[in-house]
C-alpha cells in the first residue's frame, strides 16, 4: 500500500502535535504554515539581543500525555520551570501554586521537539481546500500544492478553520458556534530595571490583565529588562482597530498607573494584536472529524484557551484520522 499522505494546516502546537503523531504512525505529512516562525500563539518576538513572549506566557501540564511531552521537552533543554513572584490585584504569592513551565530561550522553543524531522512549508498560507478526484488539493498563496493528500487536518483559529472547512459538510458548521476574543500585547524594554513589586502582575478589572517581566524567565539572554503587557479582552475589543504605536503608548501608561510606579522612558516599545487570542466560547469537543471525507479540525478552541488543550486536541485529531485512513495509532511518546 502507498504511504498515506496528510496535509496539516498550521504549525502551532495543535498542528505540530497532530503532524508528529501522524508521522509516527508512518503517514507522509506536510505542514503548511503561513508565518515564518513555528508555534503560532506560543510566540516569541525577537528584538535586538532580546526576545519577548508576546503570546502564551507559561504552560501548566495536568494530563498524562502533556506531562510526558513537557518532560521530553525538558530533557531537550527547551522547557524550564518558572517561579515568579505574583501580585494579583492586591494579593501576593511568592510563587505560582501550580508548576509553571516556559520555553527556553523563548516560548516558541516549546514546540521544537515536535517539529523535528517534519516537512514544514514555512511562509505558505493555505487559502482553500478542494476535494479532487485523487484526493485533497491544497490551494496556497503561492499556487496549488504539487501533490494531493488522502486526508487534511486544519489546526488554525476557529474563524480561519471555518473558512477552510465550512464548505465541506455539516460537521464543520459547528465551528461557527465558537467565539474567540482578541488581545493586544505590548512589548517594552527599560535600560534601568523597574521594580513593580513582583515579576508578574495580574488584574481582574481595567485595561491591563497581565504584565510579566520576560527577563525573570529562565534561559533568557542577558540584556535590558523586558516586559510583556497584555490588555484585557474588553479593552482589546474597544481598541481592536487602533494604531499599534498608539496602543503601545496607552498600555505603557496604564502599566505605570496600575502599578503606581514612575517608569523611565522605554528603550523599546511595540504592540502586537492577537485578533483571535482566546476561545471565550469553546466547541466542547476535543476535535472535529468527518470520516467520510477524511478531514478534521483541531486547536485550543475545541477545548479551552490553553496550550495543553491545543496539544490534546491535535493529538486526538491525529488518532481519529489514523483510524479513518486505516493506520494504527502509535504508543505514547517516550
Ligand atoms: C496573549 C495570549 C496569552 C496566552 N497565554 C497563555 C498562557 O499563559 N498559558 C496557556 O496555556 N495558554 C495561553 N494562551 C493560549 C495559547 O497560546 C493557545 O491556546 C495555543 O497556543 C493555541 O495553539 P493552536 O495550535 O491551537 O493555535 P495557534 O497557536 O494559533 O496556531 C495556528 C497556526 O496556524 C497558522 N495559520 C493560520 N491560518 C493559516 C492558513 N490559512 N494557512 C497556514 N497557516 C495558518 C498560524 O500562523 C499559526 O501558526 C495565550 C494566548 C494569547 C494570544
Amino acid at each position: 500500500m502507498d504511504q498515506v499522505s496528510v496535509a496539516v494546516v498550521g504549525a502551532g502546537i495543535a498542528g505540530l502535535t497532530c503532524a508528529r503523531e501522524l508521522a509516527r504512525a508512518e503517514a507522509r505529512v506536510t505542514v503548511f504554515e503561513r508565518s515564518r516562525g513555528l508555534g503560532g500563539r506560543l510566540g516569541t518576538r525577537r528584538q535586538g539581543n532580546f526576545a519577548f513572549d508576546h503570546g502564551a506566557q507559561f504552560v501548566t501540564a495536568r494530563s498524562r500525555p502533556f506531562v510526558k511531552y513537557v518532560e521530553i521537552a525538558g530533557r531537550a533543554g527547551v522547557v524550564l520551570p518558572w517561579r515568579p513572584r505574583i501580585l494579583e490585584d492586591d494579593r501576593a504569592w511568592d510563587a505560582p501554586i501550580e508548576e509553571w513551565h516556559v520555553g527556553a530561550p523563548g516560548m516558541s522553543a516549546l514546540v521544537r521537539p515536535l517539529a523535528r524531522g517534519l516537512d514544514v512549508m514555512m511562509g505558505v498560507g493555505v487559502n482553500e481546500l478542494l476535494q479532487g478526484q485523487r484526493g485533497w488539493e491544497v490551494q496556497t498563496d503561492s499556487g496549488r500544492a504539487p501533490r494531493t493528500f488522502d486526508a487534511v487536518a486544519v489546526a488554525v483559529p476557529a474563524p480561519q478553520a471555518l473558512a477552510l472547512l465550512g464548505p465541506h459538510g455539516r460537521t464543520f458548521r459547528h465551528i461557527a458556534d465558537v467565539r474567540m476574543a482578541p488581545c493586544w500585547a505590548a512589548m517594552v524594554t527599560f535600560d534601568a530595571p523597574v521594580d513593580v513589586g513582583a515579576e508578574v502582575r495580574r488584574w481582574t478589572t481595567g485595561a491591563l490583565s497581565w504584565a510579566a517581566c520576560d527577563s525573570s524567565k529562565p534561559g533568557r539572554p542577558v540584556g535590558p529588562q523586558a516586559w510583556t503587557l497584555h490588555a484585557s479582552v474588553p479593552w482589546s475589543r474597544e481598541h481592536l482597530e487602533a494604531d499599534s504605536q498608539e496602543v503601545a503608548r496607552l498600555l505603557l501608561h496604564e502599566f505605570g498607573r496600575s502599578t503606581g510606579t514612575p517608569l523611565p522612558a522605554p528603550s523599546h516599545l511595540a504592540a502586537h494584536r492577537w485578533r483571535h487570542a482566546y476561545a471565550e466560547q469553546a466547541l466542547g469537543l476535543p476535535c472535529l472529524v468527518d470520516e467520510e471525507i477524511a478531514a478534521g479540525a483541531c486547536g485550543d478552541w475545541c477545548i479551552a484557551p490553553r496550550v495543553e488543550a491545543a496539544y490534546e486536541s491535535g493529538r486526538t485529531l491525529a488518532h481519529s484520522l489514523l483510524s479513518t485512513v486505516g493506520l494504527a495509532s502509535p504508543a505514547l511518546l517516550r
